[in-house]
């Protein structure tokens, strides 16, 4: 039961996770790493993610992910985000092909509200929310 229900949370994100493959092959002809971490592949560094650093900051992002691909500029911010990235993740696992135009929708609705599209995104708070409480309990535990 477990195994056939990871195996339905991939097909469902299937779609994004094929589109992310595409892009991350461009990524890896260009220099990128790929490797599978944690069910997950990761594809950074090489032109492409040099490239994307050097974006303003408005148009430059430092990790996506899509589907069950995160794509990072290099190692150093997928190791930093790849605990928020992961939330995207179990979001892409849970909501298939409506992530995106949910994601989408929540960024327009915020930005007609005259607020921050990416902070205020629902799916955006909610990764960081969930990082934060997890960071919360790894320090408490730490502490006795
Ligand atoms: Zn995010």
């Amino acid at each position: 039961m477990v195994r056939s229900d990871r195996l339905l949370r991939y097909l469902w994100a299937a779609p994004y996770t094929v589109l992310g493959l595409a892009l991350g092959a461009v990524g890896v002809l260009l220099g990128a790493t790929l490797r599978r971490h944690q069910g997950v592949f990761e594809i950074y560094g090489g032109l492409v993610g040099r490239g994307l650093s050097r974006l303003p900051p408005v148009l430059g992002f430092s990790a996506m992910t899509l589907g069950h691909v995160i794509l990072a500029v290099d190692r150093s911010s997928l190791d930093a985000l790849r605990m928020h990235e992961h939330v995207h993740v179990r979001q892409y696992e849970q909501w298939g092909l409506l992530f995106v135009p949910l994601y989408l929708l929540s960024s327009l609705l915020q930005l007609m509200r005259g607020r921050n599209p990416y902070r205020e995104n629902h799916f955006e708070r909610q990764a960081y929310a969930e990082v934060d409480a997890h960071r919360r309990l790894v320090r408490d535990s730490i502490r006795g």
